[in-house]
């Protein structure tokens, strides 16, 4: 006899351990042949004095077994805990957030019709995490985005739609504005394309394409985007299509993933036998096929598509013109498991040779990178913030090999030739071109210099040109 796959599970907090039960229970009557190893993460563990919300014997669990069932957890207020969804998907390389919506008008309750994917990147961009205050005004936080990391995501999207008969890929960046980030990721993006023709690909300004997830997300098929993109953008499509009660999501790394519902804990509900468990529930089916067990994820789609169908909701969901019977989150839960070997009549369910998603980054050639000057963060709050001051004050201190090109406040041109109307931070960047060949030292030594004038250079980036690009943005003006 084969042995049983041993699942991680974690009820969470809010409604977690609600949704959870009936899910679990779902899962066992499905007879699908999984076993469950339950851990504790979350406001319990934050409380004990744990900062991540985790344990150390959690984590082994976590680690030996390939799917991980998580339900929603609260994130205390202050206190530097660390968000652990975060802390999972980065410790564990979970690049992909993966999360499937479609709905089934006029059978479910939804604002519109849609049947789309919003594959997002989990590890980079704003999410990195990387924040420092500079100055008593400014506060930054470092947008990284690289070229695997870009190239794992977006082949991911495209090997999934391969996978699941997808047949547009429809890329989401900001890269009119963020030329060197988006753009990298959109560059990538068009690179990969490549390789897979029998894919139609489009691409859209974020802002106009959150629109359309918001409007019109009929024309849309899998949407493949940056971390925060993504985040935003999920969550539009989830509540545009009836109720965040009702997406599930999954996290994939290289050989492991964690399944979860796409909502929170819902602490305003807990407890009262009220909540939707369907998130959760489509956060399990995901995670069937992913475990190869597409036959048990089948039995569970139809059968809550079917409870769905036959009018039977909960209260988010609940419209007396579609429903039939408004039920809890225990009775819905039972409604699915008397429905389990039923298909829905009117809503069709495709059935699907699921399974993991392997992909390899190949990689792009290394580039020829030249030092041409760098630009140097200052905090300087003086002389009325008169840029004419700071301007001449700094052009006066070159060295042999730099020298000033201009200086910028919050990424405007503010000397030589600035505007008098232009508003003035305690934050400068000065950037600094150079005479001759230059290497790090050269940086070091005007800044040395620049520090015993007085001035409080707070950090310094070079700026590089690769394979004789330039590979640095230019300020607005310049
Ligand atoms: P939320 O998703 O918990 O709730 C948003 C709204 O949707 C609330 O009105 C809630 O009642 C409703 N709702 C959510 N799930 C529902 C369900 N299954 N059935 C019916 N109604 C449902 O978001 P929030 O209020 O911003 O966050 C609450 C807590 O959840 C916070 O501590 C947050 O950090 C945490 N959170 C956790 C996760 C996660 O663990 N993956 C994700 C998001 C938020």
């Amino acid at each position: 006899m084969s042995e049983n796959l041993k699942i991680t599970v974690a009820k969470g907090d809010g409604i977690g351990p609600e949704i959870m039960d009936v899910t679990l229970d779902l899962i066992k009557a499905s007879g699908a042949p999984v076993e469950f190893e339950e851990i504790e993460v979350g406001e319990k563990v934050y409380l004990s004095g744990e900062l991540s919300g985790i344990s150390k014997d959690s984590w082994s669990t976590i680690r030996k077994n390939k799917a991980f069932l998580k339900a929603p957890i609260t994130t205390p207020q202050g206190g530097g805990y660390k968000s652990l969804n975060v802390t999972i998907r980065k410790s564990l390389g979970l690049f992909a957030n993966v999360r499937p919506c479609k709905t089934f008008r006029p059978y479910i309750p939804a604002f519109t019709d849609m049947n789309m994917v919003v594959i997002r990147e989990n590890e980079e961009d704003l999410y990195a995490g990387i924040e420092h205050q500079l100055t008593n005004e400014a506060v930054q936080a470092i947008k990284l985005v690289t070229a695997p990391g870009s190239e794992k995501i977006i082949r991911y999207a495209f090997e999934y739609a391969r996978l699941y008969g997808r047949k547009k890929v429809t890329c989401m960046t900001k890269d009119n504005i963020m030329k060197h980030s988006d753009g990298l990721f959109h560059k990538i993006f068009k690179d990969v394309a490549k390789e897979y023709p029998e894919i139609e690909t489009d691409h859209w300004i974020i802002d106009i394409g959150s629109a359309v997830v918001a409007t019109n997300p009929s024309g849309l098929d899998v949407v493949v985007t940056l971390n925060l993109y993504g985040d935003i953008i999920s969550d539009i499509m989830a509540q545009v299509a009836g109720s965040v009660g009702l997406s599930g999501s999954s996290n994939v790394g290289d050989g492991r993933a964690m399944f979860e519902a796409i909502h929170g804990s819902a602490p305003t509900i807990a407890g009262k036998d009220i909540a939707n468990p369907s998130g959760l529930i489509h956060g399990a089916i995901l995670m069937l096929d992913y475990l190869g067990l597409p036959r048990y994820a089948r039995i569970i789609e139809k059968a809550i598509l079917k409870t769905l169908e036959d009018g039977i909701h909960t209260a988010d969901l609940y419209q007396s013109e579609v429903s039939k019977k408004k039920v809890g989150t225990k009775e819905f839960g039972q409604a699915i498991i008397e429905r389990l070997g039923q298909s829905p009549e009117k809503i069709e369910v495709k059935e699907m040779i699921a399974g993991e998603i392997k992909v390899v980054a190949k990689g792009y050639p290394k580039q020829d990178k030249t030092l041409v000057g760098c630009d140097l963060f200052i905090d300087w709050d003086e002389d009325g913030r008169d840029a004419k001051i700071i301007g001449k004050k700094l052009e006066a201190i070159e060295t042999d090999k730099l020298s000033l090109k201009l200086i910028t406040n919050r990424g405007v041109r503010v000397y030589p030739d600035g505007m008098p109307e232009t508003f003035k931070s305690d934050f400068w960047i000065c950037r600094y071109k150079s005479k001759e060949h230059i290497n790090s030292k050269d940086v070091i030594n005007l800044q040395l210099k620049v520090l015993d004038a007085g001035f409080d250079v707070i950090k310094t980036e070079n700026l590089y040109e690769f394979d004789g690009v330039r590979a640095y943005s230019l300020a607005q003006g310049e």
